[in-house]
């Protein structure tokens, strides 16, 4: 796959938040030791020129520093209990797997699910609806029953934080609707389904492969040449 400098750029954030906020790690506490820990994990892949690259670290180092000093980074009454913590569910015919940035455990025994963002524009209603934050609802809620489950979203570039609390109906729903995809998924006869062009094949990292089908290349040059996109010919 091509590297994405926007992946690079979550990584690296990702990276130095985790150690500022991991309590093990009493190394990266100030502003300073956090941007010293972005510029150590900095992932420069995917970016076309160094000057990008210089740009985007530059941009990385404000949003870390603003990050540290804003009252969003984390409730004075939270206490940290995972960073980037890998968890699993067994769902009958596949495991459900998930990465979490961050939990965090109130006084009160609530939990809260902390994910970085570096976009912007997230809101309530989505949140409520999103894939991987409901799967990762349901892992915590697996590990640690009985509790108070937020979802909470923090964007980087902004300190603002969106945070909901998705209901049990909500949750069961998702649930079923991913055991079933899940299922759909292992029981599809991959070798039969055959490429169908549509606009947005033309940012899919498995192009290459579909445009050995000779009519999806057929059909994506049209689609191509209608939208003003890359032409096979350049691909
Ligand atoms: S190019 Fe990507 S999106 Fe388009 S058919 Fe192939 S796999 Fe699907």
């Amino acid at each position: 796959l091509r590297a994405k400098s926007y992946y690079s750029f979550g990584i690296s954030l990702h990276a130095a938040l985790q150690r500022f906020h991991d309590s093990e790690d009493k190394g990266v506490q100030t502003v300073a030791e956090a941007v010293a820990s972005l510029e150590e994990n900095w992932v420069s892949a995917g970016y076309d020129s160094p000057e990008e690259a210089a740009e985007a670290l530059a941009e990385g180092r404000e949003l870390v520093a603003a990050y540290v000093e804003s009252p969003a980074a984390r409730d004075p009454l939270a206490t940290t209990l995972f960073v980037e913590k890998q968890l699993r569910k067994d769902m009958g015919a596949f495991e459900l797997v998930g990465r979490l940035d961050r939990v965090d455990e109130y006084p009160d025994g609530r939990l809260e699910i902390v994910d970085y963002k570096s976009g912007i524009g997230y809101s309530e209603e989505g949140l409520l609806s999103d894939v991987a934050m409901n799967s990762y609802q349901l892992l915590l809620r697996t590990k640690m029953p009985n509790r108070r489950v937020f979802s909470t979203v923090i964007m980087l570039k902004t300190q603002e934080r969106v945070s909901v609390e998705p209901d049990e109906e909500t949750l069961r729903e998702f649930e079923e609707a991913i055991v079933s995809i899940g299922t759909e998924i292992l029981n599809r006869e991959y070798a039969e389904i055959e490429p169908k062009p549509k606009p947005l094949c033309v940012n899919c990292d498995f192009l290459d492969l579909c445009l050995r089908h000779p009519e999806f290349a057929e059909g994506y040059s049209e689609i191509a040449a209608d939208e003003g996109n890359k032409p096979i010919a350049q691909l």
